[in-house]
């Protein structure tokens, strides 16, 4: 493996991704409708400006770069990511729940 480290150039091309993704933020804000994706992206940027981007929030890894090229607004790894989200959805659908058949 070459290149353990984000190159310059590939930071620079995940902030104009970013950039364009934080710039559909206004027209949403306009419209009245929140965008999480577009909020993530204007974090991410703070982030890049702070020297911490590409970290994961909740455990601190570094976030492999093959996830940030699909998804450069990501502030967690996938681990955290997947219980992030399993945990706000945790109560909603039950489907362990089985009819009972009166015997
Ligand atoms: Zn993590």
């Amino acid at each position: 493996m070459t290149g353990r480290r984000e190159t310059t150039s590939r930071v620079k091309h995940r902030q104009k991704m970013l950039r364009e993704l934080a710039a559909e933020e206004v027209v949403y804000v306009i419209s009245g409708q929140g965008h999480s994706r577009a909020v993530e992206a204007l974090e991410a940027l703070r982030r890049i400006k702070d020297g911490t981007y590409g970290i994961c929030v909740d455990c601190g890894i570094l976030i492999p770069s093959a996830r940030l090229q699909v998804k450069p607004e990501a502030t967690r790894c996938i681990d955290c990511q997947t219980e992030s989200e399993r945990r706000s959805t945790s109560h909603q659908g039950d489907s362990d729940y089985v009819p009972r058949r009166s015997a």
